[in-house]
C-alpha cells in the first residue's frame, strides 16, 4: 500500500517530469540523464569513420567512446544533405530545406526553445565553428519568435562574421561547460567539411582525426567533471557525409547518394546500453526525439522516433 503513493512522489520530485497541461502518463519512466551534449563533426563520410575497418581515422571514438555506449552502423540523413538543414533535423526532429547560408531562421522551433520553455531555470547553448548555425536559436514562428532562445557562441563573432577554427570552438565549449554546466548543448566542429571543399584529400583525412581528438577531450571533460559525470548523455554524429566516389567524391555533398546520406552515430550516457553495436535503421530526426524523451519535454511536430534500443532494459 505504501509503494503506491511513494512511486508518483519520487517521479515528481526527483525527475520533475510533470509538465504544464500534461495528461497523466500511463507509463512512468525516470532517467538519470540531466544534461545532453550533441557533437556534430561536419561532413565526414561513413566510409572514413566507422565504415573503415578498424576505424584508424577515429581512434578515440572507436577505442574510448564506443565501449561506453552504442554505435549505430545504419544511421542516415534522409533529408537535405547540407549543413543547416542537417543540423536542423538533428535539433528539431523535422527535415526541412532551410537556407544553407544562414539567411533564414527555421519556420518552427527546435528542441532548444521547447526545452527552455519547459525548464525556464535551465540553460542551453549552441556552440559552433560555423556562424550560420546561430539561426537555429530562433524561429519565424510567431508563437515562439524571440522567445525561449538558447544562448549562442557561433563563428568568429556571431551570425555573419565567418567561420572559426574548431580548436577555438573546443575552448569556448569547455569554458562554458566549466562555468555554466548547460543542460542542453549543441557543438558543431566545421571540419572535415571545410577542408574537404578545398579538394585536399589528405587534409580531409587529417581533419577527421583532429575532430576525433577534440571529441575525446569533451568526453574526458565530462568524465572528470563532478556535475556532468554520470548525469550526461552524449550524441556524436555528422550533419551530412560527402559524395561517394561514384557521385563526385569527397570534396562536395548535397544530393541523395549513399556517401552524403550514410553518417556516423555514437551515443553514450547513464541511461544507455554499453559496448553495443547495432544496425537498426535510424536517422537524424530521431536524435531530437530521443533527447526530448530523455529530458522530458514535448517536441511538437517531430517526425522522428525515440531510439528505444539505446536504452537500458
Ligand atoms: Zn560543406
Ligand atoms: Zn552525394
Amino acid at each position: 500500500m505504501k509503494l503506491k503513493t511513494y512511486i508518483p512522489l519520487l517521479f515528481i520530485f526527483l525527475y520533475s517530469c510533470s509538465k504544464k497541461e500534461d495528461t497523466p502518463s500511463t507509463s512512468i519512466k525516470s532517467y538519470k540523464t540531466e544534461n545532453v551534449i550533441v557533437i556534430v563533426m561536419d561532413g565526414a563520410r561513413y566510409s572514413e569513420t566507422w565504415g573503415l575497418p578498424n576505424q584508424p581515422l577515429i581512434p578515440n571514438i572507436a577505442n574510448n567512446i564506443a565501449p561506453k555506449g552504442i554505435i549505430n552502423t545504419n544511421f542516415r540523413n534522409n533529408g537535405i544533405t547540407f549543413t543547416n538543414p542537417g543540423h536542423l533535423a538533428i535539433c528539431s526532429g523535422i527535415y526541412y530545406n532551410l537556407n544553407n547560408s544562414g539567411g533564414a531562421t527555421p519556420p518552427f522551433p527546435t528542441m532548444f526553445q521547447y526545452f527552455n520553455e519547459t525548464y525556464p531555470t535551465k540553460s542551453s547553448w549552441i556552440i559552433a565553428s560555423k556562424d550560420k548555425l546561430e539561426v537555429l536559436a530562433n524561429t519565424s514562428n510567431t508563437s515562439y519568435n524571440n522567445l525561449f532562445m538558447p544562448q549562442t557562441d557561433c563563428g568568429i563573432n556571431g551570425l555573419g562574421t565567418g567561420y572559426r577554427d574548431d580548436s577555438t570552438t573546443l575552448d569556448v565549449a569547455l569554458n562554458i561547460f566549466q562555468n555554466q554546466h548547460p543542460n542542453l548543448t549543441l557543438i558543431n566542429f566545421r571540419e572535415p567539411d571545410f577542408t574537404a571543399h578545398s579538394g585536399d584529400s589528405l587534409g580531409y583525412i587529417q581533419q577527421i582525426k583532429n575532430v576525433d581528438s577534440l571529441i575525446n577531450i569533451v568526453a574526458n571533460f565530462i568524465e572528470n567533471d563532478s556535475i556532468y559525470n554520470g548525469t550526461t548523455s552524449v550524441f556524436i554524429t555528422n550533419d551530412h557525409g560527402m559524395h561517394d566516389n561514384q557521385n563526385g567524391g569527397f570534396n562536395n555533398h548535397g544530393d541523395n547518394c549513399e556517401g552524403c546520406r550514410h553518417i556516423l552515430f555514437a551515443a553514450y550516457g547513464p541511461d544507455f546500453k554499453e559496448n553495443l553495436i547495432t544496425n537498426t535503421a535510424y536517422e537524424q530526426t530521431d536524435i531530437a526525439t530521443t533527447i526530448a524523451e530523455l529530458l522530458c519535454f514535448d517536441l511538437k511536430n517531430t517526425t522522428g522516433k525515440v531510439m528505444q534500443d539505446l536504452f537500458k532494459e
